[in-house]
């Protein structure tokens, strides 16, 4: 099986552009950016969702992407950020390692909201409450 290409980075096996690192996580440059500066952030625990991330990575994870948009958005001018995981192949996943994308936002940069992502009507109003029920049942 080939190795998880985020792993290989981590390891130093394939190169980045590397901006933060520390015990748990790494931040680097997307390759293949939809915006100047955009970065993702991983932990080095290799696991494919978020919601399978130990907790303790999840705060140290949390705690890099706190601090670095700040400087993402300094360095490249940007007033603001869309901060997303794509999380599962449905949600558009390429990469099974958890990382998070922060991508700097412009004026006029022809990018939407994350409510363009499904076109689909929102659920009628009586439905949300016995989704609310059933999401707070399994927790
Ligand atoms: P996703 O669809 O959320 O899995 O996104 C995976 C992202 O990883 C894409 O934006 C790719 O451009 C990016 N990517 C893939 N390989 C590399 C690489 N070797 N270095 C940096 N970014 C990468
Ligand atoms: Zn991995």
């Amino acid at each position: 099986m080939d190795p998880c290409i985020f792993c290989s980075i981590i390891e130093g096996d394939i190169p980045s552009h590397s901006i933060y690192e520390d015990k748990d996580t790494m931040a680097f440059l997307d390759v293949n950016p939809i915006s100047p500066g955009h970065t993702l952030v991983i932990p080095k625990h290799h696991c494919s969702k978020l919601n399978e991330l130990p907790p303790q990575d999840v705060v140290s994870l949390t705690k890099t992407i706190h601090s670095l948009i700040g400087p993402i958005e300094r360095a490249l001018g940007a007033n603001a950020t869309t901060i997303a995981f794509n999380n599962g192949i449905e949600a558009g996943q390429e990469v099974p390692h958890v990382h998070c994308h922060i991508i700097p936002r412009f004026p006029q940069d022809g990018g939407r909201s994350i409510h363009s992502l499904l076109e689909k009507p929102q659920p009628p109003l009586t439905k949300l409450s016995t989704i609310a029920e059933s999401i707070k049942n399994l927790m």
